[in-house]
């Protein structure tokens, strides 16, 4: 068995599957660049819970959680089952780490999930499991859950991390392929550096350090699934990043491969 990378990918805004863009294009050729997985693991950003939860649902629904987008978007449904399996193995890896996880009998894909597997993986033929990050708790937490997770990636399992690297309703353009601005495009380069370079301890403090850090993220959950993904890659892991766009001028859709 080859052992997968963990994946840290922006998914944007709701209406990515039914944009055309380069992010799609990244997204729909994602599947060429590794083994097809046995097993995805998603964390997403819009699943927030006080300890890590995985889904043990056999067949996780299609969460519309989003309103004002077309309803072309809400005729689609991602049916893939879900892997109660892969649920439990992620508590007992979590508990065997010492942080407290549970399980949870039926959450579906919220659109942090499935918007982006459509493209990346649109037969949904491949078990997919979700877990949950915990707004409250910071970078270090993160880092930690996707450390107990790495032995995942030696047995298929695909840890599909999905956030934004930059993600501020301030700087909404209403244009989709709008120009970013100066502070998005500094924050998202420092992040980029920071992977490519893999300092952790940049990352994990990347609040105090980074430039328009507070601006890019003025709250931080869609950049906490990346720390899972940094965890997850390993104490020898290389960055490696796989794509750089921007949508609504304000979100980066950078997406990192930590293996
Ligand atoms: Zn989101």
């Amino acid at each position: 068995m080859t052992r997968l990378p963990a994946l840290f990918i922006s998914h944007g805004a709701p209406d990515l599957p039914i944009r055309s863009g380069a992010a799609q294009d990244f997204l729909r050729q994602l599947h060429q660049q590794f083994p097809k997985p046995k097993a995805i693991l998603v964390v997403s950003a819009h699943w927030n819970t006080p300890y890590p939860t995985a889904s043990t649902a056999p067949l996780p629904r299609t969460i519309y959680d989003f309103s004002g987008f077309p309803a072309a978007l809400y005729n689609l449904t991602y049916p893939a089952t879900g892997s109660p399996e892969l649920a439990e193995q992620v508590v007992t890896l979590l508990s065997q780490a010492g942080l407290r996880a549970e399980t949870h009998s039926s959450r579906g894909l919220d659109h942090g999930a499935w918007t982006p597997l459509i493209l990346a993986y649109p037969e949904a033929d491949i078990p997919v499991t979700q877990l949950s990050i915990q707004y409250r708790l910071g970078p270090d937490h993160h880092f930690r859950v996707g450390q107990a997770l790495a032995p995942l990636r030696d047995q298929g399992v695909l840890l599909l991390a999905s956030g934004a690297a930059t993600h501020n309703f301030d700087g909404f353009n209403p244009t989709y392929n709008a120009e970013p601005p100066g502070w998005v495009t500094k924050f998202d380069h420092w992040l980029k550096e920071a992977v490519t370079q893999h300092d952790v301890n940049q990352l994990l403090n990347y609040r105090q350090i980074a430039p328009f850090a507070i601006e890019n993220h003025p709250t931080d959950e869609h950049l906490l699934p990346l720390f899972v993904a940094l965890g997850a890659g390993g104490e020898t892991a290389t960055g490696t990043p796989l794509h750089s766009s921007y949508v609504y001028g304000s979100f980066s859709m950078a997406a990192y491969a930590f293996s």
